[in-house]
């Protein structure tokens, strides 16, 4: 069903579909062509990242930090439960258990401070998401990881172009993974990058990501034949995406711009509900800086957040919300988790809102939005 004004939209910033023809025309479109080493090349100077490499998804780039981790059957690995099926699936693909831990009420990122109690002989990693693109407490998250000899994969799918304390998300673990599915800031459909950090297995990662093969020294021309040398899949971007999302790159900073504009109207305009007492916002810390990924509200209850969806719906306006805590999933359930173990999770994943956020999004429609809200709120409190 179409909405007068949809949650998302994808959207073309630049010379997206010049870049496009250009590489189809190029006769390179699959794999390590031009335009994945111009996004490499860019993401790498963006971040200050050692290497990076750009996979079909952010799922991929996971799965591929589980695999250069070494995780085997049996090992654990912290994350939260209030995150997206892909941060848990790309480890329990290794063999790995998914060790679940509570939020913090105030980011909705994983509770540095319940971190150490879940690390056992097996713990291999911890897996901190970035929601929302807000840095979680990185400075803990490392000293705990050098304490206990674990490595950090920091799930930055929504998170490129945020700091902590200045540094670039998706950098500071040993590994990082970006989206650029068509739901983040800067998209190509399907897409995703492995930010490799400083002990670097980059010769490994090139044989991952194109089938267990050397072909990427065969393509510098360092071996005369490709060969199968280790395990890997097809995590690699094909040109064709690669240049959708380098002409995206290209306009990273009035794509970000826009998106923190758009942030700047909804605190704005929604600020009278918030001093009423009807919403509260999350919060963005001081020293985190953020990429304005997306604008969440959070209900007193999930019927008043059930009431107003439907409010909004009426007016052919969708707003959505996630994530069903993976612990209350039913593959949470398999694992053997249950409902009541980690209540800060549970209480805020069912009273979140994300409003309708898009680069595209008009200021007149992000008013209608914001006034529909008010007039819930109004009807219900008269
Ligand atoms: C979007 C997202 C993913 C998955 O990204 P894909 O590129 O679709 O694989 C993983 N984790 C989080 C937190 C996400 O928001």
């Amino acid at each position: 069903m179409r909405h007068r004004i949809p949650f998302n939209k994808p959207f073309i910033a630049g010379r997206e579909l010049e870049y496009i023809a250009e590489s189809v025309l190029g006769g390179h479109t699959s794999g390590d062509g031009p335009f994945m080493k111009r996004c490499e090349k860019w993401l790498a100077g963006r971040t200050g990242a050692a290497r990076v490499l750009l996979t079909t998804s952010c799922t991929a780039a996971l799965e591929m930090a589980g695999l250069l981790c070494g995780l085997r059957p049996g090992d654990e690995v912290i994350m939260p439960s209030y995150t997206f099926v892909s941060t848990a699936n790309a480890m329990l693909l290794r063999g790995a258990r998914p060790v679940f831990v509570d939020i913090r009420p105030d980011t909705l990122n994983i509770d540095e401070n319940l971190i150490e109690a879940a690390i056992t002989p097996r713990t291999r990693a911890i897996l901190p998401v970035h929601y929302a693109g807000v840095a979680c407490e990185m400075d803990t998250i490392m000293a705990l990881a050098a304490a206990h000899d674990l490595k950090v994969i920091e799930d930055a799918a929504q998170a490129l172009g945020s700091r902590y304390k200045g540094r670039e998300l998706g950098t500071i673990g040993h590994f990082g993974a970006f989206s650029f599915h068509e739901t983040k800031n800067v998209i190509c459909g399907e897409g995703g990058a492995l930010v490799l950090g400083q002990d670097t297995q980059l010769e490994r990662a090139e044989i991952l990501r194109e089938k267990g093969t050397d072909r990427a020294r065969f393509f510098r021309g360092q071996v005369d034949k490709y060969t199968w040398v280790d395990v890997g899949s097809s995590f690699i971007s094909s040109d064709l995406l690669a240049a959708y999302l380098y002409g995206q790159l290209e306009q990273f900073d009035p794509i970000t711009a826009r998106r923190k504009q758009i942030h700047a109207n909804y605190a704005a305009q929604l600020a009278p509900l918030v001093a009423a007492g009807h919403i509260t916002l999350p919060t963005v810390p001081d020293h985190c800086e953020f990429n304005y990924h997306l604008f969440a509200i959070l209900l007193r209850d999930t019927a008043t957040r059930a009431a107003l969806i439907e409010h909004l719906q009426a007016l052919s306006i969708l707003a959505v919300f996630h994530y069903v805590p993976l612990h209350t999933s039913p593959m949470g359930e398999k694992l053997g988790y249950r409902a009541g173990q980690f209540p800060v999770t549970e209480d805020l994943s069912a009273r979140l809102l994300r409003l309708p956020f898009y680069f595209e999004l008009s200021d007149d429609d992000q008013r209608t939005v914001t006034a529909a809200i008010a007039e819930f709120f109004a009807e219900r409190t008269s």
